[in-house]
């Protein structure tokens, strides 16, 4: 196992700039997921960690040992990327077996990993054939088995499920997940699908055009987002974000937004004046049908487009010049063109900057 820093690391291609001063701590045994969207960073923040690229600038320690200029090969990392990277003359056992070959670990010791690898992995029964001979995800799953069979101390992973179907990609997220929770392997996962990062990681990083913007605990991220960003890109739907007010009314901090007005979670410190006008965030879930209090002001909203799921419904509402989306149970009886009357719960509701889309909750 192994703890992982990056100190003010930086990666120039030409003039374009992969990644900005990236500060990030992975602790030993954590299964840190690096969160964004395409071209944000991710993989060459990853890769300079395997080896496979050099920072322009700054540092990077594993186990406290500044790593730099070591080769991938001792690092003792094992990596799995987007793309398989098997020897397509080999068998599937072939590509397995070919790690502890080299590595000259005992015959029927690794014999028995290869099974056992093999189950997890539902790859028994393709052990005889060849990459070319395999669909995607099971290409991916070989190549999950034999970075699982180097036992290294650190375990890196490109976006290792985008291949998979959504069944496979579910029950895989699970096995991951259980086998680190075994393991206990320090793990690097880049992702742009906040739903494996949310379900997979025990601190995400978020990353925006080379920028680290917030790295926490998959719920505090989710319910303090640091910036409106943030907000957005993680939860599905998701966070409808309206424009609103700050109001101050004998003595109470209110928000005004969508035609109505609600009061923020006591405590909390709402960092505008009164009368800025803000952006405010209220995820799909957070709004209701029925009033979350007895007195509750209610705002009016047509139903324009219905999605329904099974078990929810997304509705999407047209209020006065905004738009927001509304889950709603699944059986909740909804016609389009039909007026309801919904409720803001001024607790499960976020503020942002107007200008700069900081969080000011
Ligand atoms: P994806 O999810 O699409 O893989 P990513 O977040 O992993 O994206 P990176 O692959 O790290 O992003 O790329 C970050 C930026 O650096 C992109 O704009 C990319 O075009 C650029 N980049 C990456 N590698 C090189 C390179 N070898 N030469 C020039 N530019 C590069």
């Amino acid at each position: 196992m192994a703890s992982v820093s990056f100190d003010h690391v930086w990666r120039r291609f030409g003039p374009h700039t992969a990644v900005a001063d990236l500060c990030l701590d992975i602790a030993d045994g954590d299964f840190l997921v690096l969160l964004g969207a395409s071209g944000c960073g991710k993989t060459t923040s990853l890769r300079m960690l395997a080896g496979l690229d050099e920072p322009s600038e700054g540092e990077i320690r594993i186990d406290g040992r500044v790593v730099n200029k070591v080769p991938p090969g001792e690092r003792d990392v094992a990596m799995v990327f987007q793309s398989y990277a098997l020897f397509p003359h080999m068998t599937v056992e072939g590509n397995l077996t070919f790690g502890p070959r080299m590595r000259r670990e005992n015959k029927a010791a690794t014999r028995a990993r290869i099974a056992e690898v093999a189950q997890t992995l539902e790859l028994t029964p393709l052990l005889g054939r060849r990459p070319a001979e395999l669909s995607g995800g099971q290409r991916q799953r070989v190549a999950l088995g034999r970075a699982l069979l180097r036992e290294p101390k650190l375990f890196l992973m490109d976006e290792p499920l985008s291949n998979l179907d959504a069944a496979l990609r579910g029950q895989m997220r699970a096995e991951i997940v259980s086998l680190h929770r075994r393991l206990g392997i320090t793990t690097a996962y880049v992702t742009h699908d906040q739903v494996e990062a949310m379900t997979m990681a025990t601190r995400i990083a978020i990353m925006f055009e080379g920028r680290l913007h917030q790295a926490g605990k998959p719920a505090a991220i989710f319910d303090d987002p640091a910036s409106l960003r943030v907000a957005t890109f993680i939860g599905a739907p998701q966070m409808n974000i309206v424009d609103g007010q700050v109001l101050q009314a004998d003595g109470v901090t209110m928000l005004a937004c969508l035609g109505t007005t609600c009061r923020p979670a006591e405590g909390l410190v709402l960092r505008a004046p009164a009368g800025s006008p803000v952006r405010i965030g209220i995820r799909p879930g957070d709004i209701a049908f029925s009033p979350p209090h007895p007195g509750a002001a209610g705002f009016s909203g047509a139903v324009e487009f219905l999605e329904p799921m099974g078990s929810e419904t997304f509705a999407t509402m047209r209020c006065g010049r905004e738009t927001v989306v509304v889950r709603a149970p699944g059986r909740t009886p909804l016609r389009l063109g039909e007026r309801v009357t919904l409720y803001l719960d001024g607790r499960f509701t976020y503020a942002f900057d107007a200008e700069d889309g900081r969080a000011l909750i």
